[in-house]
Parts: C-alpha cells; sequence; structure tokens
C-alpha cells in the first residue's frame, strides 16, 4: 500500500540559529524588564503591550513579503522564534492568531484594499484576529454550517452563531466561514465562503464562555444582520473549503502543539536537579526523546511550508502526536514528583505547574480539529480509507 506522508529532512540554516540568538535576547530583555514571568503558561496570556514590542522588533509578519512590511524571513527563522516565544512563556496570545494565519490568509486570498488596510496593524502587533468556523451544530464537519451571509447592494448581509470562538472580546476582526449557497449533490463542500468583519460591526454580540480553569478564553458570537463589504470577501464565492484546508495546515502544525504546557518539563528538569534519581532520569529522558522526535517533524513540516507544499496529513501527525505527547505530560510528571527532592518550595512549584497543566489537557485534544478527525484524516493519508 502506498504511504503517502513524508516528513522531508530539514536542518536549521545559519540564518535560524542567528534569529534564535536574537530571540533569546529580546526574550531575556524582556523577562528582566518585567514584561513577563518567564516559564509560566504565558502563550494564552493577552499583552498588547508585549505584541506591539514584538512587531517592533520585526517578530510578526516574519514570513510576509516586504510590500506589505513583512520581514521575508524563511518559515525556518519563525519556527524558530515560535519555539523560542512558547518555551519561554511568553504571552503571545494578543497577535497569535493574526500572525500564524489570518495574516497569511489574507496575503493569498484578500483584496488589495483589505490587506492594505490590515497587514500593517498586524505587524505591528496592534491588530488582532479570531476564527469563526465552529458552530453549535457544526464542529468537526463543517461542511453542515448554518451561519449564512445573503447578497445585498455592495455587500453581504450575515446572520448566524459562532461558538467557542477564542478572543473575540479582544479581536478587531474575526475570519468567518459563511454558507452563501446550499452544498449541492455532488459536492458537499460547495456553498461556503470566508469573510473578513470587523468584531464592531453593528449587530455583532460577543458573550463569553468559560473554561475549566476559570479563564474568559472562549466566546459565542452572534451576527444579526451584520452588513459585510463586497471588497472584504476572502478568496472565492462559494469555494473556500480548500483555502480554509491550506490555513488549518498553518494551524496544526507549529511547536505550539506540543509546547503550550513546557514550564511542566522545564520545572521537572530543573527540580531534578544535575544528578536525578535513576527513574527520574529515565522518566525525563524518555519525554525528552519524544519531544526531540516531535520537534523534528514539526521543523519538517514548517520546511515544507517555506517550499510552497501543503503538509495536510503531516500537519494532522504533528497535532495528533504532539497533543497526545503533551496531554499525557501531567500524569507523567506527577508519577515522577515522588523521586524529587528539589530546593525549597521548587517542588510545591512543580505540583502548581502540574495541576494547571491538568486542567490545560482536555482541550488540548479538541481545538483545531479533534483526536478522532485528525486519525480520520491521517488514515485517509495512508490509504486507509
Ligand atoms: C480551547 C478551544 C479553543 C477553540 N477555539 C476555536 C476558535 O477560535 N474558533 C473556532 O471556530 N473553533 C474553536 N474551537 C472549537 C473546535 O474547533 C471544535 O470544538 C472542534 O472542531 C470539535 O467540534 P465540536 O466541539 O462541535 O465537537 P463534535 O464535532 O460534535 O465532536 C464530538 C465528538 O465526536 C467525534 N467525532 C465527530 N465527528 C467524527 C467523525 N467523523 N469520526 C469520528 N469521530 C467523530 C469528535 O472527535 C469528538 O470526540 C475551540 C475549541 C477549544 C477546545
Amino acid at each position: 500500500m502506498a504511504c503517502a506522508i513524508q516528513f522531508d529532512p530539514v536542518q536549521l540554516p545559519a540564518a535560524a540559529e542567528a534569529m534564535r540568538k536574537r530571540v533569546r535576547e529580546f526574550l531575556h530583555r524582556q523577562a528582566s524588564a518585567g514584561s513577563f514571568i518567564p516559564n509560566g503558561f504565558g502563550m494564552t496570556d493577552h499583552s498588547p503591550e508585549f505584541s506591539r514590542l514584538c512587531g517592533d522588533a520585526g517578530f510578526i509578519g516574519m514570513t510576509w513579503p516586504r510590500e506589505y512590511g513583512g520581514g521575508e524571513h524563511t518559515f525556518l527563522e519563525r519556527f524558530v522564534v515560535t519555539e523560542e516565544m512558547i518555551a519561554a512563556g511568553a504571552p503571545v496570545w494578543a497577535h497569535w492568531v493574526a500572525d500564524r494565519q489570518s495574516g497569511p490568509m489574507l496575503i493569498r486570498y484578500g483584496s488589495a484594499a483589505v490587506k492594505k488596510m490590515v497587514l500593517p496593524k498586524i505587524i505591528a502587533g496592534e491588530c488582532y484576529f479570531c476564527i469563526g468556523m465552529s458552530e453549535p451544530d457544526s464542529g468537526s464537519d463543517l461542511f453542515s454550517l448554518r451561519s449564512r451571509a445573503d447578497p445585498v447592494d455592495e455587500g453581504w448581509l450575515v446572520n448566524g452563531r459562532k461558538i467557542w470562538t477564542s478572543n473575540a472580546h479582544r479581536s478587531q476582526y474575526i475570519i468567518a466561514l459563511l454558507r452563501t449557497a446550499p452544498a449541492t449533490d455532488s459536492n458537499r463542500r460547495h456553498g461556503l465562503t470566508q469573510f473578513l468583519i470587523p468584531m464592531d460591526a453593528p449587530g455583532i454580540n460577543v458573550r463569553p464562555i468559560h473554561n475549566l480553569t476559570g479563564a474568559h478564553e472562549f466566546n459565542e458570537v452572534t451576527f444579526d444582520d451584520v452588513f459585510v463589504a463586497s471588497d472584504h470577501i476572502i478568496g472565492e464565492v462559494d469555494n473556500a473549503w480548500k483555502q480554509a484546508t491550506n490555513e488549518l495546515a498553518y494551524e496544526r502544525s507549529g511547536p505550539e502543539r506540543f509546547l503550550e504546557t513546557f514550564a511542566v518539563l522545564y520545572g521537572l528538569v530543573h527540580a531534578a536537579g544535575r544528578d536525578p534519581e535513576q527513574r527520574s532520569a529515565e522518566g525525563i529522558g524518555r519525554l525528552i526523546a519524544q519531544l526531540s522526535t516531535l520537534r523534528q517533524m514539526s521543523l519538517s513540516v514548517a520546511g515544507m511550508l517555506s517550499d510552497g507544499k501543503v503538509p495536510e496529513v503531516e500537519s494532522a501527525v504533528v497535532k495528533e502526536m504532539g497533543t497526545n505527547w503533551e496531554q499525557a505530560l501531567p500524569g507523567v510528571a506527577r508519577n515522577l514528583v515522588p523521586d524529587i527532592i528539589g530546593e525549597p518550595g521548587e517542588r510545591e512549584h512543580l505540583e502548581a505547574l502540574i495541576h494547571q497543566a491538568t486542567l490545560f489537557a482536555p482541550k488540548l485534544t479538541i481545538q483545531g480539529g479533534t483526536r478522532e478527525i485528525l486519525r480520520g484524516i491521517i488514515a485517509r493519508g495512508l490509504g486507509l480509507r
């Protein structure tokens, strides 16, 4: 049976290692100045100040063309910046979605007017995006979504409801996937279109949903006769499915898929010290060997994106394996804690990290595509279905 999964080997070039030095110095400076507390769970912290500093330093829109203010760096240089930021626990959440997927999507499919208006603000770290795909009755099966846009003079009128919309309460824009025509008998994917919608448009209502930790991270967003101008269509009318799939390749494969709770591993290594008990040494060694493999696979996807490929199946493999590893991390760490003595306070700190990571764990295999859906994509890639 043919195997369609291919992780191209990749080596980080000198420019990427030079970028690592730059971003480490930046993070060290910001942590010393009190912009964030390093080695915690900062990734989902919203900090406009930190995002602006990232913009000033050229760490947003790194791969984008210069004509929009981008840095024209490679995906591998961006990879290094991403992994350093997340591993350090930097508060990147405000600009995260705009930088990772909304900006690249607008560059490929947005109108000239929209690009000119929005991209420089994203690059400056001042413009945040949320993703409006899921609906109350359509999560995994997005083809069944019902929120719709109907044509009117000079634009469209949007009605419907999105759910689990991360950061909608703090974003200036949503990219919403909407029904513009019924699916056809021969093509279930037909009839969906993506729109750029300002979150302050009249008729939008955002209601908070609190997660397991009690934090307000995602929302329900309703649209009641929201007018959207024609030039805010992203890509082709009725044909958004392919571009939404491309977007998911960016969303699924990055180091954030296994580093969101990296602080636990950092805390574990730190508390175990230079001369750990054999059981701790073995446990930590196994975790690091697995992490190193995941990282190599994620890096390979970054290399393929750099080469203009769309490694949809490989991205699914990274997310599936990465989130499983990360979901298991607090349990593995808790199992090793009894053998760790550490400096005074270190073990308590580690236990607090493990507690928090345990609360984060369930979402990891749901957000960005559930475990079962990813396994289905992988099975298809392997020719098994
Ligand atoms: C923290 C977090 C943040 C999120 N942020 C966003 C966001 O910003 N924007 C956004 O649009 N969405 C967001 N989501 C929503 C997320 O994308 C959906 O929850 C996810 O796609 C699953 O959809 P669902 O919840 O409707 O579950 P369902 O699709 O109803 O799935 C329920 C269960 O059935 C299984 N299942 C479904 N279909 C199949 C199948 N064909 N074969 C086998 N098993 C199947 C699933 O794996 C799952 O276990 C977020 C979710 C979380 C947890």
